[in-house]
């Protein structure tokens, strides 16, 4: 005799109260909902290699959280021309690019301020003559 256990929860995506007998955060209707989405999504991103995640989203009426959800988990599999991809720096969607948006700006700022950095100290004798330096402690 298989002991299952149900339990009474709230469904994660409606909120109704059903009873759970495999661990399932979602109602069984939530879960034919999903999977409907989930092929949605596959079958979108298959006609449509090169759309970002947002085009999806639109396209599928899916949460762009949901799809990138699914690619993260190897659900999804995208192809080399996708122009879905997640930023190395931080892991969010970076629209086929390395970096996201805001890790660009980040690391633009970081490269300018560095490099102005090490002009600064590299060039006080060629011309930085108003660069105070007189005051050394040694
Ligand atoms: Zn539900
Ligand atoms: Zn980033």
């Amino acid at each position: 005799m298989t002991e299952s256990k149900s339990v009474l929860r709230n469904c994660k995506k409606c909120n109704r109260l059903f009873s759970s007998t495999d661990g399932s955060v979602f109602c069984s209707r939530c879960n034919t909902d999903i999977d409907d989405e989930f092929t949605r999504v596959r079958e979108y991103i298959y006609d449509n290699p090169t759309s970002s995640v947002k085009d999806v989203s639109t396209g599928t009426n899916v949460s762009t959280e949901a799809i990138l959800k699914w690619i993260k988990e190897g659900k999804i599999i995208l192809s080399d021309s996708s122009r879905i991809s997640f930023c190395e720096r931080c892991g969010e969607p970076a629209d086929g690019n390395r970096f996201c948006a805001k890790c660009v700006r980040e690391l633009e700022k970081g490269l300018k301020s560095g490099m102005e950095d090490r002009q600064a100290q590299r060039d006080p004798s060629r011309g930085g003559m108003h660069i105070k330096e007189g005051t050394q402690k040694k």
